[in-house]
């Protein structure tokens, strides 16, 4: 199909939101076309976005499994691209996040933490003003919050993984089924093997059994941490890698903060 003006408003729809959950993808391509092959819309609007080095990926949400699609850059630099319109503080506030979320163990940084972080900034920030930053930086899928804890959002892990990769090279941890970096994840007690957990549960589902991917010690028993996020998940399996496309000759320019 030729690219027309409906392709155009899907892409503007999901460059608006930032990150489109995949249920509201599929209800505005089936609204706009009449059918839902999404793959076949998708790959039209990306095959128009390869001379702009700009692309749709598929992400799950490390927490909830849920697939957006998100609108990034091919060309990643090694400085971050966060967004311009941040103050010093927000962008001081949320690098401690990010900082935290990749050092600490469990892939989270509490609520708590994260307020109290106001106060040892060298940028003055209100906790009222954190507070409200940090809600829009969620309703902007940079950042996920859950239970007054807050991961790593999609956007985050599309737009700004070479960021992390150049920052933290040595605290990143890979998935063992996807390959994928992964912040948030399922560890074996036995062999300290990470997983997501949406990986995992593809895997248990395909195998019929919950075990490591890796020393096949049974995993269902012995989870206390991850038991309410699993039985909360509903994954569309077939979709869940992230589209790679490799583009390794342009630098863009981006502010340095
Ligand atoms: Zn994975
Ligand atoms: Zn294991």
């Amino acid at each position: 199909m030729v690219y027309g003006k409906e392709h155009k408003k899907v892409l503007q729809s999901i460059m608006h939101e930032g990150a489109m959950d995949e249920n509201r993808g599929k209800e505005l391509i089936s609204k706009l076309f009449g059918h839902t092959n999404t793959v076949q819309v998708l790959g039209e609007i990306n095959a128009k976005l390869v001379p702009l080095h700009m692309i749709i990926k598929h992400i799950n949400c490390e927490v909830t499994g849920q697939l957006y699609w998100v609108w990034t850059s091919t060309m990643q630099d090694k400085v971050a691209s966060f967004h311009p319109e941040f103050s010093q503080a927000e962008l001081a506030l949320l690098r401690n996040i990010f900082s935290e979320i990749v050092t600490s163990n469990n892939g989270h940084a509490s609520s708590t933490w994260c307020l109290n972080l106001c106060s040892s900034l060298n940028q003055k920030l209100t906790k009222a003003n954190a507070q409200e930053f940090l809600h829009e930086m969620v309703n902007r899928k940079w950042l996920f919050c859950k239970d007054g804890k807050y991961y790593m959002g999609v956007r985050s892990i599309v737009e700004l993984l070479q960021y992390f990769k150049d920052t933290y090279q040595e605290n990143l941890q890979t998935c063992i089924l996807c390959k994928q970096i992964l912040f948030y994840a399922k560890k074996c007690d036995q062999c300290h093997t990470m997983t997501h957990v949406y990986c995992l549960k593809n895997y248990a589902m395909t195998r019929g059994n919950s075990e490591c991917p890796n020393c096949h010690y049974s995993l269902s028993q012995h989870d206390h941490s991850s038991n309410d996020i699993n039985s909360a998940m509903d994954i569309d399996k077939s979709d869940s890698e992230i589209d790679e496309v490799t583009e390794p000759s342009h630098k863009r320019s981006k502010r340095r903060h």
